[in-house]
């Protein structure tokens, strides 16, 4: 085992291609359903929103899918990113235990989510879309798309989810800073806004319902998914490949891999190049996904058809729910607070090969602060559920007295979080609950009719 506490590539080993993980996944894939007829999505019901390369890359069936040239070429403004040794807080917990987090922070928005803006503002440009449209909550996808778009000459519009925007009004900075128009969600620009005037906070769901619908009214604009979407995981499995290259040189190989989970697509980008060999009886690692206890979507939720959107103007799509109307509570970790989870990601869950576990909001900043404290980087409040997870895993081997190797996903920095910390530090950090009425309420609105999946 080597000394060293940082493992970096040069740039001639950012991967040449991204893994598809849909052709090794067990059983037949489920097809996205209709908004309109109920009936399997084709093609046609993508087009509006979507170009043809991306739609291409939602349904390919293809094990590898090659990075076209100018991606790779703006990849290189951050990848390949740094595989850690955290040395210091493997002391710090007395573990016997091997820990090792790969950090996504080191791009230009401070997140995992960039790998995905990139590829998708440069299919949109191929295709001669004008203008990308979106929705943001912690602002960490709509500051990534504004990037992304600024690189190819698109113009952007996001709608912010509002409680975000009133909490992190830097994030908004960002964005317009690399040219992109802010709104906040919801708005009365949009009729899915104005009918969802009455929740302030807002939420993903509503946002997305927004940026949909202008999307689908203009010619010349697009929408972009920052997650959730096969081809939004595809583009994040630079982060495994990476990383299977990097533990190579520090001589180590995972037992266990931690990440959190919104959406899916930071866990699935860190997850999917080793899970293809644990799915092929290549491996027998485990997996852990994080989530926040008061959007507990993978540990609660029911595996059911749902909308994508708060409005249901998205195909249906099989995955774990709390229902597409659910507002979950104005949580600093707002890249988590999502009603569903990817559908690749819950076919795994589902399938039992990935765990899930669910975090409050102060054990989680707990984790964050002691992280900060003795590996240096603050963590983004969604990345330190992650943190606390691979924490709680370095215990158990303790406690096993087991040399375990974990890897986990440190998926962006919390530079513009500091406010959350601030509550934290001062004690005033709610701390919100998930009620067994509250899930009741949340799933009451699950559609009726759709394909039962057990
Ligand atoms: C958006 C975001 C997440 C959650 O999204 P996923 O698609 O689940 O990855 C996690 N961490 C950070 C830093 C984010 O910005």
């Amino acid at each position: 085992m080597s000394e060293e506490t940082k493992f970096v590539l040069g740039e001639d080993a950012i991967p040449t291609h991204w893994i598809n993980l849909l052709p090794d996944l067990p059983g037949e894939p489920l097809p996205p359903l209709s908004p309109a007829t109920g009936q399997p999505a084709g093609p046609e019901d993508l087009t509006p929103i979507f170009p043809m390369a991306l739609i291409g890359q939602e349904v390919s069936m293809e094990p590898e899918v090659a990075i076209p040239d100018p991606v790779r070429d703006a990849y290189r403004l951050w990848r390949p990113t740094p595989l850690y040794r955290a040395r210091r807080l493997e002391q710090a917990l007395g573990t016997p235990a091997k820990l090792f987090y790969k950090y996504e922070g080191v791009s230009p928005a401070g997140s995992h989510k960039p790998n995905s803006a990139v590829p998708q503002a440069y299919e949109n440009a191929q295709a001669g879309v004008r203008k990308l449209v979106t929705e943001t909550g912690a602002g960490q996808w709509g500051s990534s798309l504004g990037f992304a778009c600024s690189l190819f000459g698109l113009e952007c519009e996001v709608f912010m989810v509002g409680s975000s925007y009133d909490q992190k009004p830097y994030r908004r900075s960002m964005m317009r800073t690399w040219g992109a128009t802010v709104h906040r969600s919801p708005s009365d620009l949009t009729e899915s806004g104005r009918a969802q005037a009455g929740n302030a906070t807002g939420s993903l769901g509503i946002a997305i319902s927004e940026a949909v619908e202008v999307a689908a009214q203009n010619e010349d604009t697009n929408y972009a998914l920052g997650s959730v979407l096969n081809h939004v995981l595809l583009h994040q499995t630079v982060i495994g490949q990476e990383a299977i290259a990097q533990l190579e040189l520090a001589q180590a190989f995972p037992d266990v891999i931690v990440g959190c989970v919104g959406g899916g697509s930071n866990f699935a980008g860190l997850v999917f190049p080793f899970i293809r060999g644990t799915l092929r009886g290549e491996n027998r690692i485990r997996y852990l996904a994080a989530e926040p206890a008061a959007c507990p979507t993978l540990t609660r939720g029911h595996y059911a058809y749902d909308f994508g959107d708060t409005v249901g103007l998205t195909p249906l799509m099989p995955m774990h729910t709390l229902g597409h109307d659910f507002v979950p509570p104005p949580l600093h970790a707002g890249g988590l607070r999502y009603h569903g989870a990817a559908p690749m990601i819950s076919g795994l869950v589902k399938a039992g090969v990935v765990e899930a576990r669910a975090y409050r909001q102060n054990e989680t900043f707990e984790a964050a602060v002691r992280f900060a404290r003795t590996e240096g980087i603050i963590p983004a409040p969604e990345s330190a559920h992650a943190i606390r997870g691979a924490i709680e895993e370095a215990l158990a081997a303790k406690e096993a007295g087991e040399e375990r190797t974990i890897l986990f996903g440190l998926s962006g920095h919390g530079n513009f979080d500091l406010a959350a910390y601030d509550a934290y530090l001062g004690g005033t950090l709610e701390d919100p609950e998930f009620s067994e009425a509250d899930l009741e309420t949340a799933l009451a609105a699950l559609p009726q009719g759709t394909p039962a999946l057990s």
